[in-house]
């Protein structure tokens, strides 16, 4: 059994005085490894090691420590195959999909490896008569990122390029339910030349993220995870004087109108919901039919739903859908299907007497639709987080935009059309960071802010493109006069 070792100083360390917690395989239900759940003192360790690191790593010039990034990409694309596959065995994703999750993340690494042409500040002569000014930015010291299940890979790798190009280091606690591809991944960027101390690792739920919070010397903290915790990690972190970007969850609605065409709304919608097995924050979890749509589309959305095949995915043959990370979690989505049944949804597809006889302990979840889903029903208000799909059905565009509007959250939402109107009346009117057209997943990628609103996002600075440079740097800004005959000028003296 694998004991998942902490990374601190450059060093490897086995953590045996705290207790473990078991990382599954999800197609299996059998324990792979085992993470330690480290507590302050661990934090502290890994800190003091970021802290020790931070001067020199800050005094490397960003051309140099790009150097470090460019090697980092060439080892990530080198070890692709190993990646996926560790990615699939502890997190469950179909080998496509983690795929996809490690591609993005080295996007992020390429993004990253632009830091001297990011970093570059502004200047401005004459800004008052004789007077100079310029705007620079420096790193903010040692910086901590909280990482969830869903994306092993990508999501940490949203966080420390970004945070070590720009000359800070780092601590990285990834989910404690899916440590290993993370741990893979920091041993590669260690291996790439990047000096001791400079990134580190510690594990653990709970109290590890509570030390994290009030450690005193870490300036800045990025977070993914439930809108629960998100909202308590920017609380927290922010009354302890840090900088914090806090992702939530999420409820995405696809709106689909009566003009759209069948077969790519019915592709678009059915991979937005099941791709994944639902497990992403841009999943399109409700589907809103407005007026003739449902009669169009519904029906073939109903028959992909019944013919999607879910089955093991750590293995050549691959389903079309994995299983859900814990089996806990299978039992909370249950949970939900049965309470939208007694709330007056129809369960037009039941996902839950799907049987996989080659794997009976795997965390297995089939494709479910609840139609006639309304207002106020606990699925309709709950991030659900599994392959379930809500239909809603409305009159028209109109009321389609106020019902998505009600929701609390506001990450992402999308509409299948042909209509440049309808399009860019829902583009302009409905409430969410990152909208969609003809497009079931509208995730932003590494250039562009990863653009939650409302509960989907605490902070100000969103992770990924530019905000991402500004979220780990803070601006200088000098006023420079030099006096006539000598004076200030070194070379008159
Ligand atoms: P989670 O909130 O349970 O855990 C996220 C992290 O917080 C983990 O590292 C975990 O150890 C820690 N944690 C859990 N409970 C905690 C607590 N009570 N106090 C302090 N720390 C705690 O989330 P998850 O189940 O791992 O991930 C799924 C969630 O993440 C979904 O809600 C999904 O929408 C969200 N997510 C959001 C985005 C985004 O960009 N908005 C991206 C990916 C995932």
């Amino acid at each position: 059994m694998t004991t998942c070792p902490i990374f601190t100083g450059g060093e490897w360390r086995t953590v045996t005085d705290v207790p473990n917690t078991p990382v599954h395989n999800p197609s299996t239900g059998h324990v792979i490894a085992e993470a330690p759940l480290c507590g302050p003192r661990h934090v502290d360790e890994a800190v003091e090691a970021a802290a020790a690191a931070f001067p020199a790593w800050w005094e490397t010039p960003p051309v140099e420590r790009a150097r470090v990034l460019f090697q980092f990409k060439a080892l990530l694309e080198q070890q692709f195959e190993e990646l996926i596959r560790l990615n699939t065995r502890e997190h469950g994703k179909t080998l496509a999909e983690s795929r996809g999750d490690v591609k993005r993340g080295i996007e992020m690494v390429e993004f990253a490896c632009g830091i001297p042409s990011l970093l570059m500040g502004e200047s401005m002569e004459n800004i008052a008569r004789g007077i100079d000014c310029d705007a620079i930015r420096q790193p903010l010291g040692v910086c901590a990122g909280i990482t969830p299940f869903n994306f092993p890979a990508m999501v940490p790798l949203w966080m420390y390029p970004v945070a070590l190009a720009c000359g800070n280091t780092f601590v990285l606690k990834p989910s404690e339910k899916v440590p290993l591809t993370a741990i893979r991944i920091v041993q590669l960027l260690a291996e790439a030349g990047l000096p001791k101390g400079v990134i580190n690792i510690v594990h653990g739920g709970r109290d590890c993220v509570e030390a994290i919070l009030a450690h005193p010397k870490i300036k800045a903290i990025s977070f993914v995870g439930s809108t629960p915790v998100a909202r308590h990690v920017f609380e927290v972190g922010t009354r302890h004087g840090k900088r914090v970007q806090s992702n939530g969850g999420a409820k995405n609605h696809i709106f689909v109108m009566p003009d759209a065409d069948v077969e790519n709304s019915t592709r678009g919608i059915i991979e937005a919901a099941y791709g994944c097995a639902g497990e992403r924050c841009m999943a399109g979890s409700t589907a809103i039919m407005i007026g003739e749509a449902a009669k169009k589309v519904l029906p073939s959305i109903l028959e992909a739903a019944r013919a999607m095949q879910v089955g093991p995915t750590d293995r050549e043959t691959q389903p079309q859908m994995g299983p859900v990370i814990t089996r806990q979690h299978r039992q909370r989505v249950e949970q939900l299907i049965e309470a939208g049944a007694q709330e007056g949804a129809r369960i037009a597809v039941d996902g839950r007497s799907i049987s996989v006889p080659s794997e009976p302990d795997g965390f297995f979840l089939g494709a479910t639709v609840l139609d006639g889903v309304r207002d106020g029903m606990s699925v309709a208000r709950e991030e659900i987080f599994g392959p379930v799909l809500n239909v809603m059905h409305v009159a028209d565009l109109e009321e389609a935009i106020a019902q998505a509007n009600r929701c609390t959250y506001g990450n992402g939402a999308s509409i299948f059309t042909r209509s440049g109107r309808a399009a860019r009346e829902f583009k302009h009117s409905v409430k969410a960071g990152m909208v969609g057209v003809n497009i079931g997943v509208p995730a932003s990628m590494a250039w562009f802010p990863f653009n939650g609103w409302d509960e989907s996002f605490f902070g100000d600075l969103h992770m990924q493109g530019k905000e991402g440079v500004q979220f780990f740097t803070r601006q200088k800004v000098t006023m420079t006069r030099w006096f006539s005959e000598g004076e200030g000028d070194i070379w008159h003296r």
